[in-house]
């Protein structure tokens, strides 16, 4: 039988690196995007390859639609992954007041009509064989809103709204779809932040790592969670509840 594929966006490092890692190690396939780094997206595929799995690139800005199309529309002609990660995402923070309408459009069309370019595409190969797994990678921003982030709080709860309703839309088709919302993570993304002071506020009194979010993928995608959908499962150290 054909290994699994699982097909993750914005794989070049971070939690995308530990997911794509994650699930080469339980034996998966392994479709890697990224959008501009291509050595980061390499060694991820240097490491998924020391499984001994099978691993293709596919570069592309998720934001993009006709980009996307033109990235999956011939490789989903001979293969359909059983796993979707939306992973890719970015961050242009400020205060709501300063923010320009780029800083709004950038994430927004990253994170949220990223999810809907890409999973628009997979969808209905998975409806056509009735299996697969969505997740997306949310935020604790997205779950309690975070100052600063206006942008990227609007862009993760549409992720966790767009979510739930797709998991009741395609449940009888055994699709499963869930989100996972990590607090504080450390990546290039929160490297900039004043970690002694978040530290406080986090129960655990720790960041957390690529691999804690990677883990709860990893079940996501797993037998043990045939009978979850439409769930938002927080990674966050008990940050909040
Ligand atoms: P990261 O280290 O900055 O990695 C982001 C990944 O997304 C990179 O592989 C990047 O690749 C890719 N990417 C960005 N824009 C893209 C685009 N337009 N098209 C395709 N790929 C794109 O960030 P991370 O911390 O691992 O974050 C991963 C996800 O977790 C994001 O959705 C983020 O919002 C979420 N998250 C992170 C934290 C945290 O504390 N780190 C907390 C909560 C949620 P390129 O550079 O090649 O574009």
């Amino acid at each position: 039988m054909d290994a699994k594929i699982a097909f993750i966006t914005g794989a070049s490092r971070g939690i995308g690196r530990a997911i794509a890692v994650a699930l080469a190690e339980d034996g998966y396939d392994i479709w890697l995007n990224c959008n501009s780094d291509l050595d980061g997206v390499h060694e991820t595929a240097g490491m998924v390859s020391s499984f001994g799995r099978e691993c293709e690139i596919i570069r592309f800005d998720v934001s993009l639609r006709e980009e996307v199309e033109h990235a999956l529309e011939q490789r989903l002609k001979f293969a359909c992954p059983d796993v979707l990660v939306n992973n890719a995402g970015i961050a242009k923070d400020s205060v709501f007041g300063l923010m320009s309408g780029q800083a709004w459009d950038a994430v927004l069309s990253v994170s949220l009509d990223g999810f809907f370019n890409v999973t628009r595409q997979i969808l209905p190969h998975m409806l056509r064989r009735r299996r697969g797994r969505i997740i997306s990678i949310s935020s604790i921003s997205g779950q309690a809103g975070n100052p600063g982030q206006v942008n990227y709080s609007a862009a993760k709860a549409g992720l966790i709204g767009a979510s739930k309703a797709l998991a009741r839309e395609v449940g009888k088709r055994e699709i499963l779809v869930n989100v996972v919302a990590p607090g504080v993570i450390e990546t290039s993304m929160s490297d900039k932040l004043p970690v002694e002071k978040i530290i406080d506020e986090i129960p655990l009194h720790r960041l957390g790592k690529p691999e804690d979010v990677a883990g709860v993928v990893r079940f996501l995608c797993s037998p043990w969670a045939n009978y979850i959908t439409g769930q938002v499962i927080a990674v966050n150290g008990g940050m909040y509840c």
